[in-house]
């Protein structure tokens, strides 16, 4: 069994910080991820996954679960005639990298989306008006009791949302794509990333988008600016100066930093326009935010 102990999680997280996992799985094949979820289940151990933990902040003090990070055949992808099979591990770059060498289209929406496929149908993740929902046929779902196959009914996939309980693994999926020359997958990629560069803090350390918008025509970072946000500090995070729905670590930053600063947004929407923000980013560990 591929099991660690006291693995630093903020090496697998985008914004850097979080303290240790008590025990990391690290499963290269279904059969691999099966059994360490039957043997959590027996241990009575909670089990917790993180894809790239791009959309994630976890509790600097650790998390006491089993963390699974899945490798080896459930990291890889496929193409089977126009789908794409891709491990729950498998990046969204490598999707799109196997799609684009058969001549096929249809992921593009995800070429900003620096997750993985488990973690894009997790959080039914989605760009520029496309979602996972929208190019899933079916996905893998293991946990202790075993697999089953889910659509996108069964798997309760809305806005940045989805039925999927911790303990609920998604091992593989089944991806639509569509008859698409490489050079125009290549070129409408390069005008997605041109677009993202210009609005969003891309080269910095960040978890994406840290609330949902709500409804309305004011999404969360226009909300936060509009309570004079932007760049505010709180000891190594700070709300981005490019976009405020989005937290920097802007050097040393801990996951208590980026917490007091996205209660502190969030408490002053409320105050200025009675809106309460849902956060969109998980969190790993004992995280809750102070309530409204
Ligand atoms: C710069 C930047 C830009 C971003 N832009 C976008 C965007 O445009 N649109 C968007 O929707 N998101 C965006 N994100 C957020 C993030 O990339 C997505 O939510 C992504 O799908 C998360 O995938 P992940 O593998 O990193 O998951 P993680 O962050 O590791 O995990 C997220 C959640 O998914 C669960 N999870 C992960 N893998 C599995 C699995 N195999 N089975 C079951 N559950 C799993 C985790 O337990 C956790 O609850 C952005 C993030 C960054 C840093």
């Amino acid at each position: 069994m591929r099991l660690f102990e006291r693995v630093a999680l903020s090496r697998f997280t985008t914004i850097g910080t979080g303290g240790p996992a008590l025990r990391l799985g690290r499963p290269r094949s279904l059969d691999e991820l099966e059994e360490l979820l039957r043997w959590s289940a027996a241990e009575g151990i909670d089990v917790e996954v993180v894809g790239l933990g791009s959309n994630l902040l976890v509790h600097d003090g650790g998390v006491d679960a089993l963390v699974l990070r899945l490798e080896g055949e459930l990291a890889g992808a496929h193409v089977e005639g126009a789908e794409l099979v891709a491990g729950g591990g498998a990046t969204n770059a490598v999707c799109l990298h196997r799609a684009r060498g058969a001549d096929l289209g249809g992921l593009e929406f995800a070429s900003a989306i620096p997750g993985t496929v488990g973690g894009g149908v997790r959080m039914n993740a989605g760009a520029y008006g496309v979602e996972f929902r929208d190019v899933l046929v079916e996905a893998l779902v293991v946990d202790a009791s075993g697999r089953r196959t889910l659509g996108t009914d069964a798997l309760g996939l809305s806005y940045r949302h989805s039925a999927l309980e911790a303990g609920q693994v998604v091992a593989s999926a089944r991806l639509r794509l569509e008859p698409r020359p490489a050079a125009e997958v290549k070129q409408r990629v390069a005008e997605l990333l041109g677009a993202r560069k210009a609005t969003q803090p891309t080269t910095k350390r960040t978890f994406g988008s840290v609330f949902k918008n709500p409804p309305g025509d004011r999404g969360a970072g226009r909300l936060i600016e509009e309570c004079g946000l932007k760049g505010h500090r709180i000891g190594g995070a700070i709300v981005s100066p490019r976009h405020a729905n989005f937290i920097e670590n802007a050097g040393g930053a801990t996951s208590a930093d980026a917490l007091e600063l996205m209660a502190e947004a969030r408490r002053r929407v409320h105050e200025q326009f009675g809106i309460d923000l849902e956060h969109e980013v998980r969190f790993l560990g004992p995280l809750e935010l102070p309530p409204l």
